[in-house]
């Protein structure tokens, strides 16, 4: 079939390597053409040839409210009015970062936040802030957890290198990469055992707040609670990777869901995604004795030509406004039919499948028994996923092009859109059970 998407790809594939800006959109583990966007609204995507998807990718997340809410378009098309980019400080920075620190309250120990304009950067500065202020250079991270695509956060990373089935990344020179010790989720034992092996060296702790780009594995309870008291204890920072959960799985968060109860809060949080509303924008936080180490007042540099960019801003700040309790209500219910009707779909035709599931966030694994950590997500029968994919897609439903990757709801997905994905299921089913 030769059709409009067919004629983008070829022509990107000429002008951008494999055709894309971010390696996913390849479509390189399901195969076939990428659907080409030129438009979105509420819970639909449309490409490049007029044909209407719904959509469960929701731009990887940020999408929280739908596609292109009227009210966030027109706080953007406010600030573009008044102009796109200053490089000095505006008001609604400050808004920002008082709106996310409220959000999250005191017990968050969010003081200050730097705006950045991508989740990498975010936790890029975050483990430079951890080093720069305990005068360590080790890390420690989860294999499976995506952290951006900075050097020393590639090894056994999720997302589009767990999709490709890299180790980490070329480029990385092996100095850089020794820097980082990659530990097995949840296993709290491995997190001691690093501690003890290297005394005194690590300077933080990483971790993804619920662990959702090598499909979903989320923290067994008690486990980040755990981290943040082995860190403590050792004198090392633990950096709540956000980037992802933030103000998608609840108003404060997957902390909010969890540490807020449970008191206890990370020395440093990174966020992404949402809190740009679908702009180029993320943010670190903590305390102010942490965060005044980043310069101007300290020695640990960051900086950014669009850092707090106003049309970001203003999308963020629009967004959370409207990210109100209704809003989660409608995700938490959406979400829970279409994880149902998966798994009855896939039950009906007799694929072994299991729904690893945190809060609103699900994935579907093509095996039996629970997905603790990244080499239970790798031992599924994965080569299922691409013709349930298709079929869903022939049918108009726009799943994630992985099956390492979480299904985004929004608050825009009506009975209209989750009807469709329902209908959709069970030929999607059939096909995933002939492969
Ligand atoms: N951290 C997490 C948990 C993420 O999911 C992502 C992106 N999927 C990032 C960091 C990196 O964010 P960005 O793609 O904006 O650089």
């Amino acid at each position: 079939m030769s059709d409009a998407n067919d004629a983008a790809f070829a022509r990107a594939r000429a002008a951008l390597p494999g055709g894309v800006n971010s390696p996913v959109r390849a479509y390189g583990s399901v195969g076939g053409t990428p659907r080409f966007l030129v438009s979105a609204r509420g819970p639909y995507v449309t490409d490049v040839g007029g044909r209407e998807y719904v959509d469960l990718v929701a731009s990887w997340g940020p999408a929280l409210l739908g596609h292109a809410h009227p009210e966030v378009v027109a706080a953007v098309q406010a600030a573009a009015a008044h102009g796109l980019s200053f490089g000095a400080s505006t008001p609604a920075e400050t808004e920002l970062a008082e709106l996310v620190s409220a959000r999250l309250g005191d017990a968050s120990g969010i003081e200050k936040l730097r705006l950045v304009s991508t989740g990498t950067e975010a936790t890029m500065t975050a483990i430079r802030l951890a080093r720069g202020a305990t005068g360590r250079d080790l890390v420690v991270k989860f294999a499976g957890h995506y952290h951006g695509h900075s050097d020393g956060l590639l090894a056994e990373a999720g997302s589009g290198v767990a999709t490709q089935g890299l180790p980490g990344s070329a480029g990385v020179p092996a100095p850089i990469a020794a820097q980082t010790l990659v530990l097995p989720y949840n296993d709290l034992d491995a997190v001691r055992a690093a501690f003890a092996a290297h005394p005194g060296r690590i300077a933080a702790v990483i971790t993804e707040a619920a662990g959702a780009n090598a499909g979903v594995l989320a923290p067994e309870p008690g486990f980040n609670r755990s981290l943040r008291e082995l860190a403590r204890a050792e004198g090392a920072l633990l950096i709540l990777d956000e980037v992802l959960t933030g103000f998608r799985v609840g108003p404060a968060g997957w902390w909010g869901l969890e540490g807020a109860d449970e008191g206890w809060a990370p020395d440093l949080f990174t966020f992404g995604k949402v809190v740009g509303g679908g702009m180029p924008l993320a943010a670190l936080g903590g305390s102010a004795v942490l965060m005044d180490h980043l310069a101007p007042l300290g020695p640990v540099y960051q900086a950014g030509t669009l850092s707090g960019n106003p049309l970001a801003v203003a999308a963020g700040l629009a967004t959370l406004r409207l990210a109100d309790a209704d809003a989660y209500a409608r995700i938490d219910a959406a979400s829970a039919l279409v994880g149902g009707w998966v798994s009855e779909a896939l039950t009906a035709e007799g694929v072994a499948h299991v729904i690893p599931r945190a809060s609103s966030l699900f994935s579907i694994a093509f095996r039996e028994g629970a997905v603790r950590e990244y080499a239970d997500a790798k031992a599924q029968e994965a080569w299922r996923y691409p013709p349930f994919f298709h079929a869903l897609l022939d049918a108009g439903v726009s799943a994630p092009p992985s099956v390492f990757e979480a299904w985004f709801l929004t608050a825009a997905h009506d009975d209209a859109a989750l009807d469709r994905i329902r209908a959709a299921l069970p030929t999607a089913a059939r096909a995933a059970a002939a492969a």
